[in-house]
């Protein structure tokens, strides 16, 4: 009797065949524990299938994991193990707790020029470092969706971090992405260049520039927040299964609701406050100096920093 059928893998689950298995595989849905944690709108959407076969596929794969309790040792120890990439600022390290971590989503968010990009630039060269100067040993992923990457950027900053110039830059793999479509596939797609090349960062800058653009109007909003979402679930995914990094930037809008202070909210709202893990908020102050909020953070108090912008990168 169907009811009695032993599920071990994705197959075995109602309404999943072989085809079905590898698109999920391949969109990093690969064993029962995941398909249990998606959302059905996300796996209806990877898998191809309608919402209802998505929550009874989830269904069957929730009653199939035994779950596996971690004390509060095992998980402390584990959080020992995350790996740390140092902004260059020893006051921006500080702030979030010693740099930005493995395992979770970083995200700036402020007006144009105020330093999301550089920071981009900035993590792009130090994961590189040895993992006693503030680095991973790592490379780089990096999904441009505005034709901002510079490589001259990155070779002065790398200059100053002590690192060959050329070395670092071909450590840094560049996907142009010019529709949520190609932003979205690039992550897909990602897991053989992760391994093959120990990706420990993954940058995209902007994450939501081109879902502003290509869905506009309110009848739209509800799409592009599930694109979205989904989006920034497959980061995490990468994050948690590859201990790396994901670093994304995000515009502001003016939000005419908010009359008293700052009055600008990141692009995605409510959703990306949730999935991103540390939000940081960039304003522009004298000359070079950027002010640095540190909005959320699991672990950090909110908080106050300034870093600068040089032509060699970030630094006090
Ligand atoms: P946008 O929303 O437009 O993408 P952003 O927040 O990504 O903006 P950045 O590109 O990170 O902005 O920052 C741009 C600023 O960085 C410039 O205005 C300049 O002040 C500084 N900057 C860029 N290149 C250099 C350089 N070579 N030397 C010094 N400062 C630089
Ligand atoms: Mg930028």
């Amino acid at each position: 009797m169907a009811k009695d059928k032993v599920v071990r893998e994705l197959e075995d689950l109602p309404g999943i065949g072989e085809t079905t298995a590898e698109k999920l595989r391949a969109a990093g849905i690969d064993s029962l524990d995941k398909v249990a944690t998606t959302a059905p709108f996300e796996l209806a959407e990877t898998a191809g299938i309608s919402p209802e076969k998505a929550k009874e596929a989830i269904r069957v794969a929730q009653e199939s994991v035994t779950l596996n309790f971690s004390t509060g040792e095992e998980i402390f120890n584990r959080r020992k193990e995350i790996g740390r990439i140092t902004t260059a600022s020893k006051d921006l390290d500080e702030l979030i707790g010693g740099g930005v971590e493995t395992n979770g989503i970083t995200e700036t968010y402020g007006r144009f020029a105020s330093g999301k990009t550089q920071i981009g630039f900035q993590l792009s060269v130090d994961v590189q470092l040895p993992r006693n100067k503030g680095g991973l040993d790592g490379s780089v992923l990096f999904i441009d969706t505005e034709s901002t990457f510079r490589p001259e950027r990155i070779e002065e900053i790398a200059k100053k971090a002590g690192l060959d110039p050329q070395k670092a830059l071909s450590n840094i793999f560049v996907i142009r992405a010019t529709t949520t479509d190609e932003q979205t596939l690039a992550l897909e797609r990602a897991d053989k260049l992760i391994q093959e090349k120990n990706v420990k960062l993954i940058v995209v800058d902007s994450l939501t520039a081109l879902f502003r653009s290509e869905y506009v109007g309110r009848g739209a909003l509800g799409e592009r927040q599930q694109k979205l979402n989904m989006h920034l679930h497959r980061l995490q995914r990468l994050a948690d299964k590859y201990d790396l990094a994901v670093y994304v930037t995000n515009q502001v809008m003016d939000n005419p609701a908010i009359l008293f202070g700052d009055p600008t909210t990141p692009i995605g709202g409510n959703i990306l406050a949730h999935a991103a893990t540390t939000m940081l908020y960039l304003r522009k102050s004298k000359e070079e100096k950027r002010i640095v909020r540190l909005v959320d953070s699991p672990s950090m108090p909110e908080g106050e920093c300034v870093i600068k912008i040089t032509p060699q990168g970030i630094s006090e």
